[in-house]
């Protein structure tokens, strides 16, 4: 500690603006920042997969789960929304060909 008693010496700062260990990004879970949620339809998604491509947080997750539709259609994998890192921005649904992410207000309280 300084001599200025409970300020810390400038050497015991951490740097601003550096990244000293690469992940910790992964530690920060930012999702609470949303007021809009996007949910994704899984019965329109046709699995084009252009949320994951322009999602800035990287929160679509591209999982190998089996999906039927209500159709009957099959798709081997399935589009989900990482509501940890998700910040709500809309890129999702702006960029979904076919409408089938929905923005939502943000249930009070966090996850519903
Ligand atoms: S709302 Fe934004 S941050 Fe969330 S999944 Fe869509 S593109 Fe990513
Ligand atoms: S952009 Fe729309 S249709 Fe394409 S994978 Fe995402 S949710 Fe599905």
């Amino acid at each position: 500690m300084s001599s200025e008693g409970s300020l810390p010496a400038y050497y015991e700062i951490p740097p601003g603006g550096a990244i000293p260990e690469p992940g910790s990004s992964l530690k920060y879970k930012t999702g609470s920042w949303r007021v809009l949620r996007p949910v994704i339809n899984q019965d329109k998604c046709v699995r084009c997969r252009l949320c994951w491509v322009y999602c800035p947080d990287a929160a679509i997750l591209e999982l190998d789960e089996e999906y039927v539709t209500s159709k009957g259609r099959r798709y081997k994998i399935t589009y989900k929304v990482n509501y940890d890192y998700c910040k709500g921005c809309g890129v999702c649904a702006r960029e979904c060909p076919v409408n089938a992410i929905e923005m939502v207000p943000e249930p009070i309280g966090g996850e519903e």
